[in-house]
């Protein structure tokens, strides 16, 4: 028997792999597995190279359990004393401390970096031997014995067969990994698609109400996994069946892109396109990152740009270096290639959709709009090619592709200044009169109702030239594309401010909602009042509700505006019924506000030039005293409205029509409401 000391500079790195590496500790038998799949495989590249010429025979990893151990068996090239201790006694272990400190959080990282594959066996085993016996000829059988010292024993046994049994005796406080279940459930994640048949005893059956044990292998992966695979053999079922493999849970994926590059780098891969149910959906399942066909992540971020994790299936490659930081990822130049090249791939493939069968591509958009959405406004690149096949859908539900829809609405969406204006709504249903508005005048209006639009919206606006976007609810139908001058409101300023101060006095108080109320000529059909809310206040509130750091625009009040129509007959009915009803109680307030300005403005007058220190305190003081008094003459004219106001139902009435109209007339306002239209119809 031979003794030795671990070539490691660090004393004792068994106890730093197993503190720093605790949460990652069941990749043990990934890395053990693969080792043996490794071995395995080079068995069989040898004996096709003609270097071993003896039968293969049956080549199967074998996974077992007993009470205390854990033991993966392969029928590989096996190593001799000499290769023990080259492979396994001499890692090579530079700076090993500072590198530890530095990515004690990442076992992956440790254990790639420093070709520890084989030792995270001691992150969950008090002692590791390997029983293993060369497949060169009349190699001797050795058994390498450690006890997670840096002390190692090596000698020489017996051993029937080619290959290398690698026995675990599992730690105290990793019980769990005798566990049938627990080593199976490893099993699938890790290995389920790797090249070599692994078995993990055998299969069992129910026989007289019990589970026995059959004769057949329980062999738990496909060695030759879908994506591994020539596309033209392939049929659309095998990409389905494979999808539910992935994911039994989730519905048929919409369209998939079977990857395959080997230049400038390694990478193959399925990724689908899900159909969308609900967010929950959407990050539950992932897209999984294999090496070789060996499951190494599900957290891709930093490897694919963010759109495409929404995507589902598998991308494999031995080109992504695994065992670094996030941040590192990020600036690898293979990493970068590959992102590009599957940003391309993605749109290639949708186009190509688009192109071909436009119908099926427009069925299936309204799934794949927010993953459109979303990686048009992170990725300039997939803008660039998906602008070409990006569809709008106008409130009738007809779809137009970017360019179809600027045509459509060139010439009758122009405004005056040139701006292409894009009337949308994010609400069929409530803003159902606006859009008709808008139609009834020969505009389209787009429905942009889905979870990106507000901030598509700004996208489109800074990348299309000449255009706005703009609510068919933020203003009246003249105003939302002006196309000449504007009419002048015909109706004189003393009127105005009598009908505005009327239906202002009568509004009813609401939380958090402001109204401006104002005069407008809407045209005979019109409705007689119209409440429109500014885009770029209303914009401000949306953006400030996904946006950090613009929490001001959010704690501000709706505001909205109360266009009043001065052409509609109830509403001329209302200016000249209270032309008359109020006249005699506001004459005397008229002719008093009338001297009262008089008196104001010739002092004024008599200011005029004069600096501030020369005018005398007497003159101030009466000048604030008819300031005070103009006020409270206002409110006394103002009150005269108001009265006339209460007493009338019809201005009642025409307020709440209009917040009935936008679903802001609730509770007992709206039991009024009912009450006084009942009363009404008698
Ligand atoms: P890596 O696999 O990254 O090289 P490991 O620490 O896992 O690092 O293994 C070190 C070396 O030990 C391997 O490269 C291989 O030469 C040898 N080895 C490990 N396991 C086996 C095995 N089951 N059969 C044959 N050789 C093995």
């Amino acid at each position: 028997m031979q003794k030795g000391n671990i070539g490691v500079t660090t004393e004792n790195i068994f106890p730093v792999i197993k503190k720093f590496l605790y949460s990652d500790h069941e990749i043990f038998l990934r890395e053990l597995v693969s080792n043996a799949v490794d071995a395995t495989q080079k068995l069989k590249t040898f004996a096709s190279m003609g270097e071993f010429k003896e039968e293969l025979g049956d080549l199967t990893v074998r996974i077992a359990l007993d009470k205390e151990t854990i033991t993966v068996s392969d029928k590989g090239i096996g190593m001799t004393a000499e290769e023990i201790d080259k492979y396994i006694n001499q890692i090579a272990f530079s700076g090993a401390n500072d590198f530890l400190e530095k990515y004690k959080n990442d076992a992956n990282a440790i254990i790639g970096h420093f070709g520890l594959g084989f030792y995270s066996a001691f992150m969950v085993a008090k002692k590791v031997e390997i029983v293993t016996k060369s497949y060169k000829e009349g190699a001797q059988a050795v058994k390498w014995t450690c006890d997670g010292s840096p002390e190692f024993t090596i000698e020489n046994v017996d051993k029937a067969e080619r290959g290398t049994d690698i026995i675990l005796y599992v730690d105290d406080d990793c019980k769990e990994f005798l566990e049938e279940s627990r080593i199976s459930g490893l099993l699938t994640k890790y290995c389920r698609f790797l090249p070599v048949p692994i078995a993990f005893g055998k299969k069992k059956e129910w026989k007289d109400g019990k589970q026995v044990e059959t004769s057949e292998d329980n062999v738990i992966n496909d060695v030759n996994p879908l994506w591994k695979r020539t596309p033209s053999e392939l049929k659309d079922e095998d990409y389905k069946e494979f999808y539910r493999k992935l994911y039994p849970m989730s519905d048929e994926p919409l369209f998939w892109i079977h990857l395959n590059v080997d230049y400038p780098f390694h990478l193959t891969g399925v990724l689908y396109f899900p159909k969308i149910k609900n967010n929950i959906e959407l990050t539950k399942n992932k897209i999984q990152l294999y090496c070789n066909q060996v499951y190494v992540t599900d957290s891709v971020d930093g490897i694919v740009p963010d759109f495409l994790t929404l995507l589902h299936g598998v991308l494999d490659s031995p080109d992504i270096p695994l065992n670094v930081s996030r941040s590192y990822l990020q600036s690898d130049s293979n990493v970068k290639k590959i992102s590009t090249y599957i940003t391309k791939k993605v749109s290639d493939r949708l186009n190509d959709i688009f192109k071909k069968d436009r119908k099926q591509f427009e069925e299936k958009w309204d799934d794949l709009k927010i993953f459109m959405d979303y990686g048009m406004l992170t990725q300039d690149d997939f803008y660039q090619r998906a602008k070409d096949f990006a569809l709008f859908t106008d409130t009738d539900g007809e779809k137009f592709t970017y360019g179809e829809y600027k045509t459509l609405i060139k010439d009758n969406q122009t405004d005056k200044e040139g701006n292409l204006i894009y009337l949308y709504a994010n609400n069929k249903e409530e803003q159902y009169s606006y859009i008709n508005a808008a139609k009834n005048k020969g505009y389209s209006v787009l429905l942009m109702d889905g979870q990106l639009d507000i901030a598509v919206v700004s996208m489109l606006e800074q990348k299309f030239e000449k255009c706005r976007f703009t609510r068919v609810d933020s203003d009246i139908i003249d105003n939302l594309i002006v196309k000449e001058e504007k009419k002048i409101d015909v109706l004189e300023a003393t009127k105005q401010s009598a009908l505005t101060e009327i239906f202002k006095s009568q509004l009813p108080k609401i939380d958090k909602v402001e109204f401006n109320v104002m005069t407008a000529a809407m045209g005979e059909a019109g409705d007689p009042l119209l409440l429109t809310q500014s885009e770029y206040m209303r914009r401000m509130k949306e953006m400030a509700n996904i946006q950090a750091g613009m929490s001001f625009y959010g704690e501000m009040p709706d505001m909205f505006n109360l266009m009043l129509n001065t052409d509609h007959s109830l509403i001329k009915e209302v200016i000249s019924d209270e032309e008359s009803q109020c006249a005699e109680a506001l004459f005397p307030i008229l002719a008093e506000i009338t001297e009262v300005e008089a008196q104001r403005s010739s002092i004024k007058d008599s200011q005029k030039g004069k600096k501030e220190e020369d005018i005398p305190q007497a003159e101030k003081d009466t000048l604030s005293d008819l300031d005070k008094r103009l006020d409270n003459l206002n409110g006394q004219k103002n009150k005269v409205f108001a009265d006339y106001a209460a007493n009338n139902q019809i201005i009642r009435q025409l307020i709440d029509l209009a917040l009935l109209q936008n679903g802001m007339l609730k509770g007992e306002a709206l039991t009024n409401f009912v009450k006084r239209s009942l009363k009404l119809i008698k």
